[in-house]
């Protein structure tokens, strides 16, 4: 991230007015730039041929040194809320989107360069990044995608044979550190700021709301676009005694609460396997409801409500763990209040938005908590004790649920052997709290017992929404301290088990283990906006 003061604010801000893109090309100065590593996966989607990555030119194009052929480069323009204040235009500051691809099933992904030199959006920062957040970046796109959650994916990795100056923000001191750059793909990165942006100049930009949302429902949103032909679209509204709005009549409303609740599905699977976003700037969410942006996430070790990775939002906190649902909603408020500025949506359709936001990250988030505990319906008790008792313990919040898969639905085991399955993550435990957890497991078990679901077939589905493998910041780490020495296997290695985080996958245990004790020493794995 890159935040500016106030006297850069007044001084350099280039403005571009009355535009959704400025077409350019990509600036940053490379000298023999290498690939690092690419996804099979985003490969096959794009369906490039594996003999591609080798092409002597590969590293050129995805550095942007060489064109891609019949691409049209452009940068686009958005603003945002940061850290809960309007902070106006702030990109493409330093994503270049290199053109669209169609792939054999017809649908259009877009690849985008992050960190290829400045655009007209740059503001005073250079338009570059350095490998340490690529790596995370590369990695973590394609993590996420394993486990389930929408994320803007990622193509490749490569380096820019070039330095860049980063301040250090730990010693103060500006660090020399390599240059990469992430080829990012997705079928849209439009942003609720990249509507926003438009809603906060002159009226007349109010047009460029309008535009930029009809353009994005044809494109992305078909089956509302087609709404009003189609008789056998109907919207369930208004079941719970709520306020009931026809979202037939106006296609912006319907879109509105879909970007509601699709943000709220998102939020609440990010909350079932413990990633924090770290930056949930209005700015950084995608229209799409894809996890946008991977600066200073981290997924939780030790279970703790107000886990905040990025070391700028201390000592706030505005985007710790537990506020995510609330502040997935605040950015919802601020873009259904630019649709309503626009005049594509009233006020009751902007707070039945809302209102869906609610219930649907509600009915996301106990219906992900009941499955990763194995019951047959949700138990609100439960689920909330054994939070609580996670919390005081510092538990793993990975492991333990992994573990949880191994108790057996049988009331007549002995207290001294309640625990064991859990022992790997409840060590130094006092006697007390080992009475905590011994109601809390004859509880859960007694709820076992009375849901008849076999003992093999509950683990089977605890394991498949329970990951065993996540990307947590001291594995990034040392993925990140090789490749600065030029050795890039453990990142590879990474892309590898993470491709597969649900399965036990034998021989890769270290990967699934506790943080060793260097992950704590101070300025490791501390991650700020700096990248
Ligand atoms: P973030 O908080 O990571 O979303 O970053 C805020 C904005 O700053 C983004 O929209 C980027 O366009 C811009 N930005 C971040 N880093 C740089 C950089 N090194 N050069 C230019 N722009 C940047
Ligand atoms: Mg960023
Ligand atoms: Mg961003």
């Amino acid at each position: 991230a890159y935040h500016m003061n106030p006297m850069e604010h007044a001084e350099l801000k280039r403005q571009v007015l009355h535009a959704c893109y400025t077409k350019l090309l990509p600036s940053a100065e490379v000298e023999n730039p290498q690939l690092v590593s690419w996804s099979e996966s985003v490969a096959e989607l794009l369906n490039l041929d594996p003999k591609e990555f080798g092409r002597p030119d590969f590293p050129l194009i995805f550095s942007g040194a060489s064109p891609l052929v019949g691409g049209l480069p452009y940068a686009q323009c958005y603003g945002g809320h940061q850290f809960g204040t309007w902070a106006g235009q702030l990109g493409d500051g330093r994503a270049i989107t290199l053109g669209e691809l169609l792939n054999s099933r017809g649908e259009r992904w877009e690849l985008q360069l992050k960190g290829a030199g400045k655009t007209p959006y740059s503001r005073s920062a250079d338009g570059l990044a350095v490998l340490r957040s690529s790596i995370r970046e590369f990695l973590c796109s394609e993590a996420m995608q394993s486990l389930g959650i929408p994320t803007t994916r990622a193509l490749c990795l490569v380096t820019t044979g070039k330095h860049v100056t980063r301040d250090m923000f730990y010693d103060g001191n500006p660090k020399e550190e390599p240059g990469a750059i992430v080829c990012r793909v997705a079928q849209s990165f439009l942003r609720f700021g990249s509507f926003q942006i438009h809603g906060s100049r002159r009226k007349e930009d109010l047009d460029i709301v309008r535009a930029l949302a009809d353009y994005t429902i044809r494109h992305h949103f078909p089956h509302i676009e087609n709404m009003s032909k189609s008789e056998s679209l109907s919207f369930k509204t208004g079941e719970d005694g709520h306020s009931v709005v026809d979202l037939t009549s106006n296609k912006y409303a319907a879109w509105s609460v879909e970007v509601a609740e699709r943000t709220a599905s998102l939020v609440a699977s990010w909350q079932g396997v413990g990633f924090t976003h770290g930056v949930l700037n209005t700015d950084n969410m995608n229209v799409l409801g894809l996890t946008i942006d991977y600066g200073p996430f981290g997924f939780l070790d030790a279970f703790d409500p107000s886990y905040t990775p990025n070391t700028t939002d201390l000592p706030g906190r505005r985007y710790c763990f537990a506020n995510q649902p609330d502040i997935g909603l605040w950015n919802v408020a601020q873009f259904t209040s630019t649709l309503s500025a626009a005049g594509l949506i009233d006020d009751k359709e902007a707070n039945y938005s809302m209102e869906r936001y609610g219930t649907k990250f509600m009915d996301e988030y106990q219906s992900i908590m009941t499955r990763k505990l194995g019951l047959p319906k949700y138990n609100k008790q439960l689920i909330s004790k054994l939070l609580n008792n996670m919390a005081v313990d510092k538990v793993d919040y990975t492991i333990f649920f992994r573990l949880l898969s191994n108790i057996k639905a049988d009331t007549s085991i002995s207290e001294d052997e309640l625990l064991v399955p859990l022992k790997a993550v409840l060590l130094d435990i006092g006697k007390e709290r080992k009475e905590a957890w011994i109601s809390w497991v004859q509880a859960y078990i007694q709820e076992l017992a009375t849901s008849g679901i076999p003992d093999e077939q509950r683990k089977a589905a605890m394991d498949s929404v329970n990951p065993k493998f996540i990307l947590r910041n001291y594995l990034c780490q040392s993925a990140i301290d090789a490749a600065e020495q030029d050795d890039y296997r453990e990142i590879r290695r990474l892309l590898k088990v993470m491709e597969r985080p649900y399965d036990d996958q034998p021989g890769m245990e270290k990967y699934a283990r506790l943080p060793p004790a260097w992950a704590y020493r101070p300025g490791v794995c501390m991650l700020s906006c700096s990248s």
